[in-house]
């Protein structure tokens, strides 16, 4: 058997770090977090709602992501997901809602209802959900599949730790 040397070990031991250990940053860590449990707030407001339910299914099954738990309390939730067309009636109601969610908390328009007032150009309805709040990410779509809004869920997770990259919560 070949003789092992102090310094041998050592080199072992140094590559057996470089392969085990990692080096990150708080925020970083607290982005990958973050990002990997985004709770929505139940909020579906028309038919882009059924897709969102779809979404929470096993067949596409949004546990994958960590953001199955849909809360009935703002005060739980990061997510609005704003499914569906906002009429005027509803909203200072969403605004409400949005104002109760902790920060950091963001929002995603599902569909184009919801984006830009879709089919629906008219006064009974809001022509855009950001001229009330501020929104993320947006998924076109009339109404966008389960696979669309999973496609936008992962964007707003890239969002997040894009930003902690570059030295930002939100
Ligand atoms: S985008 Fe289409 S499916 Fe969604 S709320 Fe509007 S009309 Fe309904």
């Amino acid at each position: 058997m070949a003789a092992v040397t102090r310094e041998d070990r050592a080199e072992g031991h140094l590559a057996g770090l470089e392969r085990n250990v990692l080096t990150t940053t708080v925020e970083r860590m607290l982005a990958w977090a973050r990002s990997s449990s985004v709770w929505p707030v139940q909020f579906g407001l028309a038919c882009c709602a059924i897709e969102m339910i779809a979404t929470t299914t096993s067949k596409f099954d949004i546990a994958r992501f960590g953001m199955e738990a849909f809360r009935a309390s703002p005060r739980q939730s990061d997510l609005m997901i704003v499914a569906g067309r906002v009429s005027q009636k509803m909203a200072p109601v969403l605004r409400h809602i949005y104002d109760q969610m902790l920060e950091p908390k963001w929002v995603l328009s599902m569909g184009d209802c919801a984006s830009c007032g879709g089919v629906y150009n008219n006064y009974a309805l809001v022509q855009g959900v950001d001229k009330i709040v501020p929104v993320d990410v947006y998924v076109a779509g009339c109404p966008p599949r389960p696979e669309a809004l999973l496609y936008g869920l992962m964007k707003l997770q890239e969002k997040i730790r894009e930003r902690a990259r570059q030295g930002g919560s939100r």
